[in-house]
């Protein structure tokens, strides 16, 4: 599957962003002002002003509504979940090469705020996946005390595991048994 670089940006920020929620970790990763500063910052989520107590409640809700479309079963309900996600933020499709970068496509409307900002880019980038035919790589970790989401790029989207060191691990211990079973056999 060939995925624009900057899909595949926004592919990672939606990631992270759902796995910044406390079901998946020891405790919101965005509890306060000065960690949705950090997540922006991290990504380097354009065109961003000064945020208010309103924007962090504003991008925990699109968090919650972006573990839905990760919780998704099948790309009917993926795709209702991300056109009521990106009708609410409002788009505005435009060319940019800011800041060095090649150029790639803005959906985000000029001024939005950071929430509809990454409801409309993140979004998109989701919808990518489902038009590509690819819903089912959209994840969560099987791992029973892990549960992050992730998108599995594998060629034959066989990752049941996210990259976190621990399900790493696992992964590689399951690959390792497999070996031996198969070499015993
Ligand atoms: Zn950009
Ligand atoms: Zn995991």
């Amino acid at each position: 599957m060939l995925i624009p670089h900057d899909t595949r940006r926004a592919l990672d920020v939606v990631v992270d962003l759902v796995n910044t929620a406390p079901e998946s970790d020891q405790g919101d990763r965005l509890a306060d002002l000065e960690a949705l500063y950090g997540f922006v910052r991290l990504h380097h989520v354009s065109d961003v002003g000064t945020l208010t107590e309103a924007d962090l409640r504003a991008v925990r809700d699109v968090r919650g509504r972006f573990a839905d479309v990760f919780a998704a079963l099948d790309p009917r309900t993926c795709a209702e979940l991300i056109n009521q996600l990106v009708a609410a933020a409002g788009t505005t499709p435009r060319l940019t090469d800011h800041d060095g970068f090649d150029w790639h496509v803005h959906y985000f409307a000029p001024g939005a705020s950071v929430a509809d900002h990454l409801a409309a880019d993140c979004g998109m980038a989701l919808a990518f996946i489902v038009v590509s035919g690819e819903q089912e790589r959209l994840r969560r970790c099987e791992a029973p005390d892990c549960r992050r989401a992730f998108v599995d790029l594998s060629r034959n989207r066989s990752r049941r595991y996210c990259d976190s060191r621990t399900c790493g691990n696992r992964l590689h211990v399951a690959a390792y048994r497999a070996r031996r079973k198969e070499a015993a056999g």
